[in-house]
């Protein structure tokens, strides 16, 4: 059943997969996994630069923490729902199954448009929001990191402001991940998504007998996640002809200069008048010829509207529920391979793990150490999905929602019942 709501998608896809478990795991068990295990609403009432009391809303979600503390970024965006953060932190429960990482799934979202705020008052409504969280964000407890209109200079704000209420200079153990390297964070993390993305879209590309070197590659999003995409897949020697954002969409199939467009972001804050290729539509962007498409940018963009008219032969989700399930069932049916979100993008979790056990023993790793480790971890990833697919003849996000599920609920059942 198509539908707009990312929670309805996330239940949709959950369904499928526990379908696939053939009845190992009792009714009752996979009915709970099914919901949240905590839904929170919180009121913020920051004193921002022009002297007012502003009012923002913000969500907290847990789902579920069997296989260790709930972990999930904190997405700011004016159109954020609570329905939504809890797809989300049902979806992280299911990428850190997927990536061998003992975490559950959470979520946090802040309603507030993170362009139409000064730096000094998106730093005051971060620190409000720690503080009115702070019951909720522990690493044993949930975890925070950036999503989409947070980044890495917030996760700074949240460690101070934790560290603060607490009389310290520093926090004792891993309350965020994604800092600044100076504060504890891990260098490469900022990078850890895109690069993930990239190193799934080789194996994807080499898995259909294609070659990334020359490939024509189209980037939905030039935010985190979908600038160091294009930036890893040039380096690798993917050609990038068509990139957007919130605000241009443009589009060369001779290529676009990735670094150019970076540095053009960096200073104006968008694409807007970027000066490469032709402007296009954005919604049409996604239709034009590519042999790899990477949807970075949010949720619901490939459709049963669209999905018969992607050119493109790999799908990679960069984004967090970018396709509704019909598009995924006509995306299956027409060959695309899909390399769906809960592997493609969960590099950024693998190495905020990495982040969370540096910042616990007390380590340091290198950039070197973070790299070699998130390849190996993805390369594995990819050919378990592709060879559970393959054995099992379920298309790649049933393979991926099978293992993330088989692995939930053997925790829960090794746990066993709290009475
Ligand atoms: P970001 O805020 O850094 O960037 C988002 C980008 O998408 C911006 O360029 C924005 O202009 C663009 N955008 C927003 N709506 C758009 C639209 N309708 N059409 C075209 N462009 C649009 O966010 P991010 O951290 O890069 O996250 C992007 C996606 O990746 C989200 O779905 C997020 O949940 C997912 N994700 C992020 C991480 C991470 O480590 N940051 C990890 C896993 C998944």
């Amino acid at each position: 059943m198509a539908t707009e709501s990312m929670l309805e998608n996330a239940r949709v896809n959950f369904d499928r997969a526990a379908a696939t478990l053939g009845g190992v795991y009792d009714a009752e068990l996979l009915r709970k996994l099914r919901f949240p295990k905590e839904r929170s609403e919180l009121r913020l009432t920051p004193q921002l630069s022009d002297g007012n009391v502003h009012v923002f809303t913000a969500y907290i979600v847990h789902h579920n923490n069997s296989l260790g503390p709930c972990k999930g970024g904190i997405r700011m965006s004016p159109s954020v729902t609570l329905d939504d953060i809890t797809a989300l932190a049902m979806e992280m429960t299911w990428k850190c199954a997927l990536i061998g990482v003992p975490f559950g799934g959470g979520k946090s979202g802040i309603v507030a448009d993170p362009r139409q705020l000064t730096p000094d008052d998106k730093q005051t409504l971060i620190r409000n929001f720690t503080r009115n969280a702070h019951r909720h964000i522990n690493p044993l407890v949930y975890i925070p990191a950036p999503d989409m209109g947070t980044n890495e200079q917030d996760m700074g704000h949240i460690k101070d402001t934790i560290a603060y209420s607490n009389g310290h200079a520093t926090t004792q153990g891993c309350y965020v991940t994604g800092k600044p390297v100076l504060l504890g964070g891990i260098p490469g993390r900022g990078k850890a998504t895109g690069r993930g993305v990239a190193i799934a879209s080789d194996a994807a590309m080499k898995h259909i007998g294609a070659d990334l070197k020359g490939a024509p590659v189209i980037v939905q999003g030039f935010g985190n996640v979908g600038a160091v995409t294009c930036a890893e897949l040039a380096a690798r020697g993917a050609r990038i002809v068509g990139v957007s954002d919130i605000a241009e969409a443009v589009y060369d199939e001779r290529g676009l200069d990735v670094d150019r467009l970076m540095a053009y972001a960096r200073s104006n804050g968008s694409l807007k008048g970027c000066g490469q290729g032709r402007v296009v539509s954005p919604e049409g962007l996604l239709e034009m010829a590519c042999v790899l498409l990477v949807p970075a940018a949010t949720g619901n963009q490939i459709t049963a509207e669209n999905a018969g008219k992607i050119q493109a032969r790999v799908v990679a989700e960069g984004a967090n529920g970018p396709t509704t399930p019909d598009a995924d069932a006509i995306l299956h049916k027409r060959n695309v391979f899909v390399i769906p979100d809960i592997l493609c993008n969960a590099g950024g979790v693998f190495v905020s793990y990495l982040e969370y056990t540096q910042e616990t023993q007390q380590e340091q790793m290198t950039e070197e150490d973070v790299k070699s480790r998130l390849e190996k971890r993805m390369r594995d990833k990819f050919k378990l999905v592709v060879g559970t697919a393959e054995k099992q003849r379920l298309s790649t996000r049933d393979a991926s929602m099978h293992l993330a599920l088989e692995s939930v609920c053997a925790a829960t059942v090794a746990r066993g019942n709290l009475p």
